[in-house]
């Protein structure tokens, strides 16, 4: 029990420990009775965890873990931060609430400083999760097109594999089947190409062969679906949590060639690869486009407190400005740009500034590439896709067929981490059997001997894990 504590329960005293446990007892009998957990089968009871610092969290009975995915790609900083919490509590003291029909400084603040980041002139507008920010979207494109005379163009187009968010827009957008399964008819209007993924490219394609079909496959939705009804394309510059699926370097330039063509909106959704996790201040930098719209959240406060943000070119908010009755939009939601939320994220913002967090995020990304590329030695890795810091290992049977690995083998191996320490993911689901890809997305603060500790506790986990 003791091997991967941190000691505050190992130095404990008798008395203390057994209040400690009659607490932990109670918190599972309530967890069990009234807690519905994220994405979880129900009798799934996953760690209480109580405290975090640096890349380290610790549960219940006193382990402690490194956080290899940062949360859910989230807290890029790292835990433990006091300047945030202290942002917050001023905040707090000084104004806790006014809402978005108002303004107030921290939101100005940083409405400001994401222009800085974006490198553009956009309009800020501020919602609460990364699946409200792609709601906001959708409807500000769609509205865009109405009031600018083109009110057929409604249509949005992602790819299979990515996910956009929990809302019904949000799912629709969403290409992941089994995220959907129960919940459908989701929101009219959304439909899907395929995804740029060169380990099995769905056009039999290799790169030497290559010539960008999965993007034509955009153009071609949107010729079939008519041009005049298609209001916009949205894309991660990496689909993340579909498995870390990364571009051909040019794909996602041919694909804002394709949307300017046919008068489509390019958004592009931010909300993991945004603020360092690419190793650029925003993933699409990495890509040279300027997209129309872009939607941003966890990093945004390192998911100190919940935020998300729209970020809207300047030409598009100005038909905003038209001054018909309805020519403004139309949306609010109560917490979206809370001050509290601003201040935490400005305080965010500028800890990865002063700690120039963004090229640590690569430098660090490159150096957990290097130590992946032994992986490729084993049967089972089939392929390693990094981008910034954050890497995919796609586990399959067999590397000729590339049949992916089962799910008791990807358990096996994120079970054995687990129980040695070191947090890891998965992706998630699109059909289950496409559950094959590991996931690191640690805090960027992680240091080389915590990467390490990641690797060769992952080394191990597939060393050992029963051949599938
Ligand atoms: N977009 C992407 C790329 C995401 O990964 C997520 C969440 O994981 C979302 C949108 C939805 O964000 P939220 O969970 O904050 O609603």
């Amino acid at each position: 029990l003791c091997r991967h504590m941190k000691g505050a329960f190992c130095n404990m005293n008798h008395t203390d420990k057994q209040t400690v446990s009659g607490e932990k007892d109670m918190l599972l009998n309530q967890d069990r009775a009234f807690l519905w957990h994220h994405m979880a089968p129900h009798n799934d009871h996953p760690a209480i965890f109580t405290e975090s610092d640096n890349v380290y969290l610790t549960d219940i009975d006193g382990n402690s873990y490194i956080d290899g995915m940062a949360g859910l790609w989230c807290v890029n900083v790292g835990h433990g931060r006091t300047s945030i919490a202290e942002a917050a509590a001023k905040q707090l003291n000084t104004m806790p609430f006014t809402p978005m029909t108002n303004s107030h400084k921290p939101a100005i603040q940083l409405a400001a400083k994401l222009n800085d980041w974006l490198d553009g002139h956009y309009r800020i507008f501020f919602s609460n999760s990364g699946s409200d920010a792609n709601e906001v979207a959708f409807k500000i494109a769609r509205q865009y097109f109405t009031q600018t005379g083109k009110p057929k163009k409604y249509k949005f187009i992602s790819r299979y594999r990515a996910y956009h968010g929990n809302s019904m827009g949000a799912l629709g957008a969403t290409g992941q089947a089994d995220r959907k399964a129960s919940y459908e008819p989701v929101a009219e209007g959304f439909r899907h190409a395929a995804p740029p993924y060169c380990y099995r490219c769905p056009f039999g394609k290799e790169p030497d062969s290559c010539s960008l079909e999965c993007a034509s496959s955009i153009e071609q939705t949107i010729v079939w679906e008519g041009a005049d009804t298609v209001a916009g394309v949205i894309v991660e510059p990496v689909i993340t949590g579909g498995g870390v699926i990364t571009p051909p370097e040019s794909y996602l330039q041919k694909v804002q060639e394709i949307c300017q063509k046919h008068d489509v909106l390019l958004i592009v959704d931010e909300v993991i690869c945004g603020f360092g996790r690419s190793g650029e201040a925003f993933g699409h930098k990495n890509f040279g486009v300027q997209p129309d719209i872009v939607t941003m959240a966890k990093g945004i406060t390192s998911a100190y407190a919940p935020l998300s943000a729209t970020a809207v070119s300047n030409d598009l908010y100005e038909s905003f400005k038209s001054g018909g009755p309805q020519s403004h939009f139309r949306h609010v939601n109560t917490f979206g740009g809370n001050p509290m939320s601003c201040a935490v994220a400005l305080e965010n913002i500028d800890i990865l500034e002063r700690e120039d967090l963004v090229a640590q995020a690569k430098s660090t990304g490159s150096y957990l590439r290097a130590q992946l590329e032994s992986f490729y030695q084993f049967p089972s890795v089939g392929d390693i896709r990094t981008f910034g810091l954050m890497a995919g290992i796609e586990l399959v049977t067999d590397k000729t067929t590339k049949e992916p690995a089962p799910p008791e083998f990807m358990q096996q191996v994120l079970g054995y981490c687990k129980q040695h320490g070191v947090m890891i993911g998965k992706n998630s689901d699109t059909v289950p059997e496409h559950n094959n890809v590991l996931t690191i997305s640690p805090p960027f603060i992680i240091s080389h001997e915590q990467i390490d500790t990641i690797v060769e506790t992952l080394r191990e986990a597939i060393t050992r894990a029963s051949p599938a």
